[in-house]
């Protein structure tokens, strides 16, 4: 699953990817894309409050959090080309 977070604002925006703990560092109209897999055989998504959310995203005053429910992240550019990544466990790459 994908998700496109970009950053409209005129500040680095610098999302954290739980539950790894992870950041990278937007700058001001950029975008990236948060993937993540699932660990599951038949590809279903624990959720973060119920069954079927791969990733569930949240706001603070200056910062936000995306919460990836497979069992890794990786962070793309929009070329597809991975710039960060907790991919030890990954199941597909
Ligand atoms: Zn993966």
């Amino acid at each position: 699953m994908r998700l496109v977070v970009g950053n409209d604002g005129d500040a680095p925006l610098e999302p954290a990817v739980e539950p790894w703990a992870g950041t990278h560092r937007i700058l001001p109209g950029q975008t990236c894309v948060v993937v993540t897999h699932s660990p599951a055989g038949d590809g279903s998504w624990s959720g973060t409050s119920r069954g079927g959310e791969p990733f569930r995203g949240g706001h603070r005053r200056d910062s936000i959090t995306v919460w990836a429910c497979g069992g890794c992240f990786h962070i793309d550019d929009m070329q597809g080309r991975e710039i960060g990544a907790a991919g030890w466990n990954c199941p597909a790459r």
